[in-house]
């Protein structure tokens, strides 16, 4: 192990945490200045951990122990500090004057905002301490899909509050590439982190796009960086290395610290047949390791699964006989992820060897071409066809083939529509083939067999990876993990990009090649020094919806009165008094998602309730305020016990 000027280990005072946790102050004192206490106080609401939703409790044992244990360390000292700490929280307010905190010791720190521990929204952040002063590097910052657990919410992404109020000190974001998961949050959490980005030309083509949409591509400084090129943020020293995946130009990012070299894999595969762009750099990857790397932090996706990768050029192989197979033979369409610029080659030139025209139906398809031969790729394909194309009208249908959004089962994406027959200008019948060329993202699976189920009442052919190889993973599996760690022999190994099944099973690999292996999870913050990795603090994390533009708290009042009204409807009263607070006519009532108007239960509730208001004591009508919470307890107690349900309540008192 060779980590050169390396300091002694990082000892740093901070509170011992307890309680804070649920309250949700003090985030990470350790890995940042404490900011005001009023603003650290704001993020609270929005998800301390107590908040976390389908979290592991803290405490639930982890499988790796050194990060079991990790508040102990400080010894007594740290419990004094502890015990400020909570005596702070129960009374709310700062610490006596007069005991200044020590200052901060320099260290590199890791902590992941979102991705690990969970599967999307990556969004990792560093910080290098040095001569006392904080510098932040986030790498990546992705959206990611609700689940079928939170079915009010659609997009999420994670919440930025913890870098926002330190980015005077974030020095930049690297993007690793151009999936979602990774750069699909830029365009809503950019106003608030307004730090420089940097990506490679694909990846800034993609951004410059979602910018442009946002109206944000003007104030941002996006700094195009070469696939393996090595460049500085700010006080880190950072490298590409090119790794095949399954999009174009995603890099792994080498850190060279003061306390050693940090492998940042980034989303990678083992690939010997890429077919767009370049292998994974394995000689680079290899000289990194001979230098010294003190720990790889990555992508954990396909850990679970046995083997080695199938290559991008084993897919294209089978797509060609698939697509040739179908000569002659109706419409052929073929759904795949848009951004996998090597899979819509292969299908290109598969149509083109058939006889076939191609035709892409999709705003994202048509974005990420785009993209896509701006940066040079897809060069040796002729420009596709789109709906607006007069062109199309005269193709016949077995000369066509359509590449096609939709294969996660997207409600308004183009193969949904036509699938339920409600597209506007493709119908697909008795003779047409769809082929899946994509693996299901797990959450998806109902949505995704919904339209397969549609598309075979209506006689299409579906042909998916069960029946054929038509796709394959653009992430590591255990052979793939287990050559890059015989290559870069880290000494700690810290598992990022997935859940945690995931996680521990890239740790196990990780440990069969001899690193030592920390599990965290998304608000761990990982103190990096060049004999240990310990977690050492948390920091608050949250998840806010994207909806309709808008970032709203998942824990937050309007989505969870959504989530209540989802499953409990609601119930809304009105009524009208005068003056003196006496009521003037009758009380309405409406539950929507509840009751029928003509229910006699509805009938039941306003008489109830009627009754309920005239008991309120006088003194409580002057007051609006007053009498509107009196008459909601009155209309949830005229709800009754009868409904076995907890709708969503809410009461309109208008005086005339
Ligand atoms: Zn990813
Ligand atoms: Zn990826």
């Amino acid at each position: 192990m060779t980590t050169q000027n390396a300091p002694a280990p990082v000892q740093i005072n901070i509170p011992a945490h307890q309680g804070a946790d649920s309250q949700g102050t003090a985030p990470a004192a350790s890995a940042a200045p404490a900011a005001p206490q009023a603003e650290q106080a704001a993020p609270a609401k929005q998800g301390g951990r107590a908040e976390r939703e389908g979290r592991p409790a803290r405490g639930r044992g982890r499988s790796a122990p050194r990060a079991s244990a990790p508040r102990s360390r400080q010894g007594s000292g740290a419990k004094a500090q502890g015990e400020r700490q909570e005596s702070r929280n129960r009374a709310g307010q700062a610490p006596a004057r007069g005991r200044k905190p020590a200052p901060k010791k320099d260290g590199l720190f890791f902590v992941p905002l979102g991705g690990t521990g969970e599967i999307g929204m990556n969004f990792n952040l560093y910080n290098l301490r040095k001569d006392g002063k904080d510098n932040w590097l986030a790498i990546d910052c992705g959206l990611g899909f609700s689940g079928n657990d939170t079915p009010e919410a659609d997009v999420l992404v994670p919440d930025p509050t913890f870098i926002a109020q330190r980015r005077k000190n974030l020095r930049g974001l690297v993007i690793t590439h151009a999936h979602e998961d990774h750069i699909g949050a830029v365009a809503h959490l950019w106003p608030q982190l307004k730090c420089p980005i940097y990506a490679t030309p694909f990846a800034a083509a993609v951004l410059r796009r979602k910018l442009e949409e946002a109206r944000l591509l003007g104030e941002v400084p996006l700094h195009v960086i070469q696939p393996g090129s090595r460049f500085e943020v700010g006080p880190f020293d950072l490298e590409f290395i090119p790794m095949a995946h399954s999009i174009v130009e995603a890099q792994s990012v080498a850190l060279r610290t003061p306390q050693g070299t940090i492998l940042h894999t980034g989303d990678w595969k083992v690939d010997s047949e890429p077919m767009v762009g370049p292998r994974t750099d394995f000689e680079r990857l290899a000289k990194l390791g001979d230098e010294g790397v003190l720990a790889v932090i990555g992508d954990s996706t396909n850990a679970l699964k046995e083997g080695s990768s199938v290559t991008e050029g084993a897919v294209r192989k089978s797509l060609t006989d698939l697509i040739m197979g179908l000569k002659g033979k109706g419409r052929v369409a073929v759904t795949c992820f848009a951004s996998n610029v090597a899979r819509i080659e292969s299908i290109a030139k598969a149509a083109q060897a058939a006889g076939r025209k191609v035709m892409v139906v999709g705003r994202s398809l048509r974005n990420l071409e785009a993209a896509a031969r701006e940066c040079g790729y897809l060069a040796d394909v002729p420009p596709f066809l789109t709906e607006m194309d007069a062109e199309v009208k005269n193709i016949n249908d077995n000369q066509m083939l359509m590449i096609i959004t939709g294969s996660q089962g997207e409600e308004r994406s183009a193969l949904s529509r036509i699938a339920n027959d409600s597209h506007n200008t493709i119908n697909f019948g008795e003779g047409d083939t769809v082929i899946y060329s994509s693996r299901v993202i797990p959450g998806n699976e109902r949505a995704v067999v919904t339209v397969q189920d549609n598309l075979t009442r209506n006689g299409v052919q579906v042909i998916t990876d069960r029946e054929t190889l038509t796709h394959t993973s653009g992430h590591a599996t255990s052979e793939d993990i287990r050559h890059l760690y015989s290559l870069i022999k880290p000494k700690f190994s810290v598992p990022t990009h997935g859940e945690w099944r995931h996680l521990t099973a890239q740790g196990a690999l990780a440990r069969e090649a001899g690193a030592d292996v920390v599990l965290l999870e998304d608000g761990d913050v990982l103190d990096i020094t060049p004999d240990k990795l310990e977690v050492v603090d948390t920091v608050p994390v949250a998840k806010l919806a994207v909806d309709d533009g808008r970032l709203l708290p998942m824990t937050g009042g309007v989505m969870a009165d959504r989530r209540r009204m989802l499953y409990n409807g609601a119930v809304l009263a009105s009524f009208a008094v005068d003056n003196e607070g006496y009521v003037i006519g009758e009380p309405r009532i409406s539950a929507p998602g509840l009751l029928d108007p003509e229910d006699s239960e509805t009938q039941r509730i306003q008489a109830d309730f009627a009754r309920a208001i005239d008991e309120i004591p006088d003194e409580l009508r002057e007051d609006n305020v007053a009498f509107r919470d009196a008459a909601r307890t009155a209309l949830r107690r005229a709800l009754g016990r009868k409904l076995q349900k907890r709708p969503l309540v809410d009461v309109h008192l208008l005086r005339v």
